[in-house]
């Protein structure tokens, strides 16, 4: 078991999906849900999981969630309960709350509480699809800053065996490879002479026209 331990409260589909995840990292996870069923589901997967009402503070307290690295309050669709458990996690001292919004509202409130990371599965994972239906080779992407991305690209067949120099982004489109991953491992600040082959992954760093011009020209 790694060090950090976690607490999820709310194990509907988000909450149920990370709670599982952070186990197969290796970490400890209490899970917590005032559903019986929910917390019955998981039972054999999780450290620990309670049959418990996040609203309610002695609960709370009793569990020693304090002690937690990181809480995650995972309700949703109950906007009352997930900003109540937020205000007594943070009350109660823990380290870092990581909440899931709903909508812009529910996540100014949670803002306003002092939560520490507030997330918006739905929206993002929106946001995320669209951009990848548009560019089938679009793999993945993370935006460093309001104009800078880096993404994943896939390399397609017609590319197969031609070299930076000749591909040349940075001089056509602006934005540069900053790795090549292939079958046999990752080459990190490629040179001018490596080449890609088809199934290839460029990690290409630009702002997203630079990256989109790329994208729609050569792949
Ligand atoms: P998702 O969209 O991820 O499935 P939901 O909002 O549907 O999210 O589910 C959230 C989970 O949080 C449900 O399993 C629900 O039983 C649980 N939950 C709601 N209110 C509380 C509460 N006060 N204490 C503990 N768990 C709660």
């Amino acid at each position: 078991m790694k060090g950090n331990q976690y607490a999820v409260i709310g194990l509907g589909r988000f909450g149920s999906s990370l709670a599982k995840e952070l186990v197969k990292l290796g970490y400890e996870v209490l899970g917590v849900d005032i559903n019986e069923e929910a917390v019955e589901e998981m039972s054999q997967t999780l450290t620990h999981v309670v049959v418990a009402d996040s609203t309610d503070e002695e609960v709370l307290k009793s569990l020693g969630v304090r002690n937690f690295d990181c809480a995650v309050v995972a309700i949703g669709d109950d906007i009352q309960s997930s900003i109540l458990t937020a205000i007594l996690l943070k009350d109660l001292g823990v380290k870092s709350v990581v909440a899931k919004a709903l909508s812009d509202l529910h996540g100014k409130v949670l803002e306003k509480i002092g939560v520490d990371r507030i997330i918006f599965p739905e929206r993002d994972m929106g946001i995320r699809v669209a951009h990848q239906l548009v560019s089938p080779n679009l793999l993945d992407y993370i935006d460093l800053s309001e104009k800078y991305t880096i993404a994943e690209l896939a390399v397609p067949k017609r590319l197969t065996g031609c070299s930076l120099k000749e591909i040349d982004p940075r001089a056509k489109y602006g934005c540069s490879v900053v790795a090549i991953n292939k079958k046999k491992g990752v080459i990190i600040a490629p040179t001018a002479v490596d080449t890609v082959e088809e199934r290839d992954v460029m990690v290409v760093i630009g702002t997203r026209e630079q990256i989109d011009q790329f994208e729609h020209a050569v792949i």
